[in-house]
């Protein structure tokens, strides 16, 4: 019995032992995992850490600005400039001058060439873009004679009103541009033999224009008279389109004007005496110039409303210019 009550006594001392020594490592084992768990790096201390550190990651960032350096293969671009050719063009010409206005406040402009003390006018554009052709014939001319300046007689001056109706033919080129702003006929507007309105029996009929609130009403009819007015031309030409031939301008006949058409009349195709359709042409320009101002002046229709038949034209010119009343 005592041999076993000795065995169960010793069996609780080695119980006990294993259980201390297990205490025992169990604390130990846990200060240890603590241990562990507060030397794991803080979150926060990454923040304050890299503090140093930045200085030197900025400076990768910098190496962009090498990329600038790059931009001056654009200045390159604004060189290829050469655009002095279009100065010149923007820059009136010297022998340019604006006598007036339109209705619509366009600049009707003269070109004059040659400086001598006889004047002699040539109209283009009265019936706007209707007869557009008389405006690039016009053109023509300021440019043959801008490149033959010789061709003027030196006791001459020729002046070149290149488009009296420049509101009509920036309507329309066609009968939409015949008339002004105002829907006026300018070439029915003159002081002279006028009327609001007329017979259109053989007249233009295409569209419904009228003669002005009175004679003279237009800004462009007053322009002119007052430039007429004031060099005072030996003779005149209105050019016109399309297919008539020439007119004389003067009522009753004016035998000067009758001379021109006839001299004009040997170096041209156009019909002389004109075809007559039976239109009575109420307050026109050459009709006031050759009975209000003594002025030799007849219209010329060209052959059609497209060409400018320069060459005619050309002689033309060169008869006009010769030309003595
Ligand atoms: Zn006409």
């Amino acid at each position: 019995m005592r041999k076993n009550l000795g065995g169960i006594a010793a069996g609780i001392w080695v119980f006990n032992l294993v259980a201390i020594l297990g205490l025992v490592a169990l604390l130990y084992f846990s200060g240890v995992l603590s241990a562990a768990a507060w030397s794991e790096p803080d979150p926060n201390a990454a923040l304050v850490a890299p503090a140093g550190k930045p200085s030197r990651t900025p400076f990768p960032t910098m190496t962009p600005v090498a990329t600038q350096t790059r931009r001056p293969t654009i200045t390159p671009w604004p060189t290829p400039s050469p655009g002095p050719s279009v100065t010149p063009m923007a820059m009136p010409p010297a022998n340019r001058q604006i006598i007036g206005y339109s209705e619509e406040g366009r600049a009707l402009d003269v070109y004059r060439f040659g400086r001598g003390p006889v004047h002699k006018l040539i109209v283009a554009g009265i019936h706007g873009g209707y007869e557009y052709n008389t405006v690039q014939l016009a053109d023509e001319l300021i440019a043959y004679l801008n490149d033959h300046p010789e061709q003027i007689p030196a006791d001459t001056s020729l002046f070149i009103l290149r488009n009296l109706n420049p509101d009509g033919s920036a309507r329309a080129i066609g009968v939409e541009g015949r008339a002004n702003a105002n829907n006026v006929d300018l070439n029915r507007n003159w002081p002279y033999n006028w009327q609001k309105e007329w017979e259109r029996d053989g007249c233009w009929i295409w569209r419904p224009i009228e003669g002005g609130e009175h004679e003279g009403s237009e800004a462009e009819v007053q322009a002119l008279i007052a430039y007429i007015d004031n060099i005072k031309p030996v003779a005149l030409i209105s050019y016109h389109s399309a297919a008539l031939g020439i007119f004389a301008g003067g009522v009753p006949d004016f035998p000067p004007s009758i001379r021109l058409a006839e001299d004009v009349a040997e170096v041209t195709d156009y019909p002389w005496p004109p075809i007559n359709t039976g239109c009575d042409y109420t307050g026109n320009l050459t009709d006031w110039a050759a009975s209000t101002r003594s002025i030799p002046s007849i219209d010329i229709e060209l052959t059609d409303h497209r060409n400018t038949d320069f060459a005619q034209n050309l002689r033309v010119l060169q008869v006009f210019l010769g030309w003595r009343p």
